[in-house]
């Protein structure tokens, strides 16, 4: 019987030991003479105290959930290379990017957003795009996801904004009305949520899809001059995408549809690849530009600053171990490199904070200690000592600075680009900073005519469940994109709503 790679993991683990049969040991290291059995008094008698491999056993067991993710739980990963084709040093000088040509190593973890860790992959949802660069200069992550947007455009609504995606707290439920109702009230999520009821809405699997670093981040190059940038990077696979019926069908068949599909492309030598482009803007063209560059709600029109090619990644090995591997990388935009640098983009700057801080609380303080997330092209030397599983702890460097006892020194052409800025501190009401006009161009441009039936369709679909009052609000929102849009909305709700009366389908 033919089986895919996914299926025949453990006979190629059996044929790659070629009959070697290791000695099955404790965790300290001791052989164990009997695994089935644990020790007792008599043959009915009760357990001792003493069966340190029993005890070790339970306990560990009862210690082999970490938190789940909060967002971003399910998901798969994959390492490759990222490999530079075209010169891009006048506008950043990263080691990653010095020369065409030049190979870095990546990791790559693709995840769905909403949903629990055993939840199906095929699901409309926003999918994560993590890349990790394991550079001479240490780790850079590009935490991305599908999609050049986001619902929000500041951080603070960051935590209401997912609690909506999950489940109700009293009925722990996905719940229509906690939905639409932020989505409707919140009209910047406008742009997000047109992506999402698209076609591109369902991907078909992970290797069909396009991804964006969505903030706008800072390039400096060797001359300290600095731009503003967005990194995108669109698949060599070709965008494809799940029909709803054969999405519903696949969450029952084949939730982990996406694992596999991933894991089998690259053991079959099928290794995906994304093209990696820029897109430039410079600071006196940020000054002036019509739309804010550091709205997250936003894109960049390719017209305005057209895309410049950079690179290729590939993702040629699966991890050894899911655990070890993918449950454990830990990605953080504040992982950066010289010559990438935060903007201010209100979204980046939260989520600078909030991914490292939910590894300290998943993983433990020395996460970066991890074989998989250790910035293992360069030496780490600083004055952090100690913490649960201190793997590294640099032995009898000093741990205090200054010393005099040649600790490690500051490299002071790591410094930041200078940047000035002013203004009043206050909350500033980000609310009504032009929510529809992109919107509008999605609708009229982008899309086409069978595009545009089936994204009416797909947020029909969902919407009719959202009590009425929030329909109306969401359709007036969708109205200001484009009155055919909120027309076709009314109608659809219309027909899917006749002869519809409170609680007839329970
Ligand atoms: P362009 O005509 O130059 O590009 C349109 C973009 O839309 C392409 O990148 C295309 O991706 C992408 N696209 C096509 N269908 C969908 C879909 N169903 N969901 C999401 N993206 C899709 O347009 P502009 O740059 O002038 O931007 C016009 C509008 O296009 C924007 O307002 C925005 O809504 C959308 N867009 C723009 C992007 C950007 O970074 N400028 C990126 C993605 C969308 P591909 O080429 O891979 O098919």
């Amino acid at each position: 019987m033919s089986r895919d790679p996914a299926s025949d993991q453990l006979v190629n683990y059996k044929k790659s030991k070629k009959g070697d049969v290791e000695s099955i040991t404790t965790g300290n290291g001791a052989p164990i003479d009997d695994r089935a059995n644990s020790l007792t008094a008599g043959k009915n008698g009760p357990i001792l105290l003493q069966d340190f491999h029993l005890i070790d056993e339970l306990a560990h067991f009862d210690r082999e959930r970490i938190p789940e993710r909060v967002v971003h739980a399910k998901g798969a990963g994959a390492f490759g290379y990222f490999e530079v084709t075209h010169d891009i040093s006048k506008y950043c000088k990263a080691s990653v990017f010095s020369k065409v040509g030049k190979k870095t190593p990546v990791a790559v973890r693709f995840s769905t957003v909403g949903g629990e860790s055993g939840s199906a992959d095929t699901v409309r949802d926003p999918r994560g795009f993590a890349v990790k660069f394991y550079t001479e200069d240490g780790v850079w992550d590009l935490v991305g996801n599908n999609t050049p947007i986001f619902f929000i455009r500041d951080p603070i609504l960051f935590p209401v904004f997912i609690h909506t995606q999950k489940r109700n707290p009293a009925t722990h439920l996905k719940d229509a009305d906690m939905f639409w109702d932020f989505i409707s009230l919140r009209p910047e999520s406008t742009h997000q949520v047109m992506f999402l009821f698209s076609d591109r809405g369902i991907p078909d699997g992970y290797r069909h899809m396009n991804g964006y670093g969505s903030h706008t981040f800072k390039t400096v190059n060797a001359k300290g001059e600095a731009f503003y940038v967005k990194f995108h990077y669109k698949t060599d696979q070709k965008i494809k995408n799940l029909l709803v019926s054969k999405a519903n069908d696949l969450s029952g068949s084949d939730p982990d549809y996406s694992i596999r599909d991933l894991y089998n492309a690259i053991a079959t030598g099928n290794f995906p690849s994304w093209t990696f482009y820029i897109q430039v803007m410079t600071f006196a063209e940020a000054e002036n530009y019509r739309w804010n560059p550091f709205d997250l709600t936003k894109v960049w029109p390719h017209t305005d600053f057209p895309l410049i090619p950079v690179g290729k990644i590939v993702l040629d090995r699966n991890p050894a171990n899911y655990f070890a591997e993918v449950e454990q990388i830990a990605f953080s935009p504040a992982h950066m490199v010289p010559g990438i640098e935060p903007s201010p983009d209100k979204m980046l700057q939260g989520r600078l904070f909030s991914y490292s801080d939910t590894h300290r609380h998943r993983l433990g303080a020395n996460y970066l200690q991890l074989p998989v997330n250790c910035p293992y092209r360069t030496k780490i030397a600083n004055y952090q000592r100690d913490g649960p599983q201190a793997y590294t702890n640099q032995e009898g460097a000093p741990n205090y600075y200054p010393n005099s006892f040649g600790g490690p020194a500051d490299v002071p052409s790591a410094a930041l680009s200078k940047f000035q800025v002013s203004g009043d501190v206050a909350k500033y009401n980000t609310a009504d900073e032009d929510n529809f006009s992109q919107p509008a161009l999605f609708w009229k441009n982008v899309l086409n005519e069978d595009e545009r039936t089936r994204l009416v369709e797909n947020i029909v679909g969902h919407l009719k469940d959202a009590a009425d009052f929030i329909q109306e609000r969401t359709v007036k929102n969708f109205s200001q994109v484009d009155a055919e849009f909120g027309r076709r909305l009314t109608e659809g709700l219309r027909k899917v709503s006749r002869g519809k009366s409170a609680y007839s389908n329970l």
